[in-house]
């Protein structure tokens, strides 16, 4: 094989728990992933000269060693001591800073296509430990679906997928760090925890109000405090229609769950004309069992 494509999945939060701040610095959560179905494309071509040459249609993006993709192929070139190179093709459609772990995503993709391309032998669990060492939701994006994640997020346990549901997916036109949310968090200071239990039993129920009902993120403490414009879009969202509405990850993307397509259109032209967002997005949830296919 000289070519492969990949499909980067972007991911949301529907619950996101930070339980303490470890001494290293790093802090334990507990959260609910789910791949929705946005994503970006990596072709992966190899050729004769040594290295690796990534380019993207996203100049905002660094195409050398500060790319997650960059740094994915460095570690697995490595490893297998491979002298061939590769040219690396991004096509960016995840909103980039957006809580949605599109750089992980990429990275978990750029992984699996070198593994494929060079016939490298590793297995999903191989993958996961080293990719890693490169970024703690990395192990998340190569495995896919609904997973609840603990740990710093490396250690996954796969969970039912929700019942179907359009969603309404909106970025502001902000970049928001994910070390700036945990650096402000007071993890020892929450006074107020989303029920992750709860809202596993209720995917294991298949109960779609008990899911919507028990969204919960505690980092919109922080990004919200920060950016009122996340709050504003979550109103509007509910107002529209939505069974429910949270900020992903750190934020401060928004995502609203919503029963019909058409009211899930509406409201994404409600947050356009509203002047709201400028990312916007209206998809479905994605399962790893549409990925196998
Ligand atoms: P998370 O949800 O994991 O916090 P995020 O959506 O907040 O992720 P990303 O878009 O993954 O944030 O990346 C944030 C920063 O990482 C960007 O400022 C960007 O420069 C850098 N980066 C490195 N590689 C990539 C990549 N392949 N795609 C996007 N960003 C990348």
């Amino acid at each position: 094989m000289d070519k492969t494509t990949q499909r980067a999945y972007a991911k949301i939060n529907i619950g996101l728990d930070v339980l303490r701040r470890r001494a290293d610095g790093y802090h334990e959560v507990k959260m609910i992933m789910q791949t929705v179905d946005i994503y970006d494309e990596l072709v992966l071509e190899k050729r004769k000269q040594p290295g690796i040459e990534l380019c993207t249609d996203n100049s905002e993006l660094p195409t050398g060693n500060d790319n997650l993709i960059y740094r994915a192929a460095e570690l697995l070139f490595q490893e297998k001591k491979i002298t061939e190179g590769v040219n690396i093709k991004l096509t960016k459609r995840i909103p980039i800073a957006a809580g949605m772990a599109g750089g992980s995503a990429d990275a978990a993709a750029a992984l699996r296509g070198l593994n494929e391309l060079f016939d490298m032998g590793y297995s999903l669990p191989e993958l996961q430990a080293l990719g890693v060492r490169l970024g703690a939701d990395i192990p998340y994006c190569l495995a896919g679906g609904t997973m609840l994640s603990e740990g710093i997020g490396e250690i996954l346990t796969p969970l039912p997928a929700p019942p179907a549901a359009y969603l309404v997916i909106a970025k502001p036109d902000i970049n928001v760090s994910t070390a700036f949310v945990y650096g402000n968090l007071h993890a020892d200071r929450l006074t107020w925890h989303p029920d992750i239990d709860g809202m596993i039993d209720a995917l294991q129920k298949g109960d779609f109000h008990g899911i919507t009902d028990k969204l919960g993120n505690v980092l919109e403490t922080v990004t919200v405090k920060a950016y009122p414009v996340i709050e504003e879009i979550k109103e509007l969202l509910r107002k529209q229609g939505a069974e429910n509405a949270l900020m992903s990850g750190s934020g401060p993307t928004v995502f609203g769950i919503f029963r019909e397509e058409e009211t899930a259109r509406r409201a994404a032209e409600a947050v356009e004309h509203g002047l709201l967002a400028k990312q916007i997005f209206v998809t479905t949830f994605y399962s790893r069992e549409q990925r196998a296919k």
